[in-house]
């Protein structure tokens, strides 16, 4: 087939779809690979190291304008333009924005969003919500080490003893597990809040302590179990109940981690602005559901605010700042949900009956295929 990787557009997008060890194996593969002149530059890869995987520089039309596109995101109607009927798109395409699929089937697209296969194990190689959501969280921390003020050990030194970090962390997904394993590396003492009762023993055996809300109706309990591996939309009791806790946890710790998302909904709001008010002088919360309205509405999308003291640390795309192995992940993300699309002979076939194939497929023969 003929492939082609453009230069991502999006502003702050430093990510590229291919890096030169997938090109190889694609062109191992036979695939002819066109990738757009310095598609990879801002995530360190060169194009002569392109060339020499076996891909043909383009320009960004040609690029796009391939049988199979790779993208990071979204493509814009600028580059759709370019795109042709009937051509196959993979990135990560925002599944819950029907607008933004609409675009994508009026431009005759079979469009693949990466961020809606299962969370099943046979869908982990190609998961890209986990290859990027474990960089964030790792990121998070060093961004709150950036902004704290102190240390994250504990230190005897001659001149006295600092004390370890206290890092609380919200949401206990894939984020935040790596959040808890970077922060305890880095030496601090760790609580963490999920919904969901899996999580107690994930974040225990990291050496982190389980804020416990309990449930206490049978509804909470079931709610609590979420779907598919998610969480769902807890009940207003049970909020309240968390709320009060997160927020004594919040007033004791220094650095604040939120990562709670339920899919497709805002970000439940667990930091009010009076938890803010009570926390230390100094401490930092770096919140990644800032893209979904923040875990804490004080937070700024791409900024970072100051509350009484508190940093708030708003970044959003945290993955971008780590653009060379958040590309290396993404890019073999997509080479292990080629596998599934592509035939022996190296044709672009749909296979029949495949849960992650329904899960992704979001347009086709100018319909949208899901219901956001
Ligand atoms: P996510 O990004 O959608 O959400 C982050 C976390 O926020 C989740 O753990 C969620 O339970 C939590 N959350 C939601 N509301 C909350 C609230 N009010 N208070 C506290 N926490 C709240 O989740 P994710 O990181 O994408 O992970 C989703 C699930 O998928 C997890 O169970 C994860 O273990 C699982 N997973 C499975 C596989 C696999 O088996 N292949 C791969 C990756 C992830």
């Amino acid at each position: 087939m003929l492939i082609g990787i453009p230069r991502e557009t999006l502003p702050g997008e430093t990510r590229v779809a291919a890096t030169p060890e997938t090109v190889k194996k694609l062109a191992q593969a036979g695939h002819q690979v066109q990738l757009e002149r310095g598609a990879g530059l801002s995530a360190r890869y060169r194009d002569g190291d392109y060339e020499q995987a076996g891909a043909v520089l383009v320009d960004a039309a040609q690029a796009l304008g391939s049988e199979l596109v790779l993208k990071v995101r979204r493509p814009n109607t600028a580059e759709l333009a370019h795109m042709k009927t009937g051509s196959v798109l993979l990135g990560m395409l925002d599944p819950f924005d029907a607008d933004g699929l609409h675009t994508l089937a009026q431009a005759g697209l079979t469009a693949f969003a990466l961020e809606a296969a299962p969370r099943t194990t046979r869908a982990q190689s190609l998961d890209v919500l986990s290859s990027q959501a474990n960089l964030a969280g790792y990121k998070a921390v060093l961004l709150a080490t950036q902004y704290y003020g102190r240390i994250f050990p504990m230190m005897m030194t001659a001149a006295g003893t600092l004390k370890a970090a206290r890092v609380v962390v919200l949401g206990a997904g894939v984020a935040g597990l790596q959040a808890i394993a970077t922060a305890r590396r880095l030496g601090a003492v760790v609580e963490a809040s999920d919904v969901r009762p899996a999580a107690r023993e994930q974040v225990e055996s990291l050496g982190g302590k389980f804020i416990d809300v309990p449930y206490e109706t049978d509804e909470e309990r079931e709610i609590a179990q979420g779907v598919g591996g998610y969480a769902r939309p807890m009940p207003a009791a049970w909020m309240t109940r968390q709320a009060a806790l997160v927020a004594e946890r919040c007033k004791q710790a220094d650095i604040v981690i939120s990562t709670a998302l339920i899919p497709g909904r805002p970000a439940p709001v667990l930091i009010q602005p009076e938890t803010v008010a009570a926390m230390k002088p100094g401490s930092v919360i770096v919140d990644l559901a800032v893209e979904r309205g923040g875990n804490c509405p004080l937070s700024v999308l791409d900024q970072v605010v100051e509350h009484d003291g508190v940093t708030l640390v708003g970044l959003s795309n945290l993955p971008a700042l780590l653009a060379t192995d958040a590309s290396a992940l993404y890019a073999r993300n997509l080479l292990d949900f080629l596998k599934l699309v592509i035939d022996a002979e190296g044709r672009f076939a749909l296979p029949a009956d495949d849960d992650i194939i329904t899960a992704c497929l979001v347009c086709q023969d100018g319909k949208v295929l899901r219901s956001a």
